[in-house]
């Protein structure tokens, strides 16, 4: 039979601070908190700060797209959030937005921060949905992906690994 190995107690006084201090219960950064918390509003930011979005509402879906125009801006593939287009308002920096037009098939615009780069998706399309980039959320959006779409246009070399539901094209939610 062992020995029970006795614990160290810590021998100076910053350790014992450094031990009294919380423990570390989320790995999530403190800005990003959870949408309950706060005023309803799921909030969004680029990269600099100075475009600044909010959306009401549940979302309608999250999804990651891996069509071509997604991979060029977002890297592989982006995560996006569609819902109400009257759920979504831009409360800061619509100045700074640039856009970039798509060609044929392709239907929604690419938008960004002038500044910093931050692709913010189509934001408000003509179908009457926003299309947000959920890179840009500082908030929770309270639902999860529900499966990849355009994975027609996907790269061989990334391999999706997940079980999630599979469009080879676009997939818009119902209202
Ligand atoms: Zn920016
Ligand atoms: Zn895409």
């Amino acid at each position: 039979m062992s020995t029970k190995l006795k614990k160290q107690q810590p021998s100076c006084h910053l350790l014992s601070a450094a031990m009294a201090s919380p423990p570390i219960v989320s790995s999530r950064p403190a800005s990003y908190s959870a949408q309950q918390k706060g005023d309803g509003m799921i909030k969004g930011s680029c990269l600099c700060g100075a475009v600044k979005l909010e959306i009401s509402g549940t979302p309608s879906s999250l999804s990651y797209c891996h069509c071509a125009r997604c991979r060029k801006a977002a890297g592989v593939f982006s995560t996006v959030l569609i819902g109400p287009v009257a759920d979504l308002t831009i409360t800061g920096g619509q100045d700074h937005i640039a856009r970039n037009e798509p060609d044929a098939p392709f239907v929604h615009r690419r938008a960004f921060c002038e500044t910093c780069g931050s692709s913010l998706g189509d934001l408000a399309t003509d179908g009457g949905i926003y299309v947000v980039a959920a890179s840009v959320l500082d908030d929770d959006p309270g639902i999860k992906p529900m499966g990849h779409i355009h994975t027609a246009s996907k790269p061989d070399w990334y391999e999706i690994t997940d079980g999630l539901q599979q469009f080879e094209g676009d997939y818009i939610p119902p209202d």
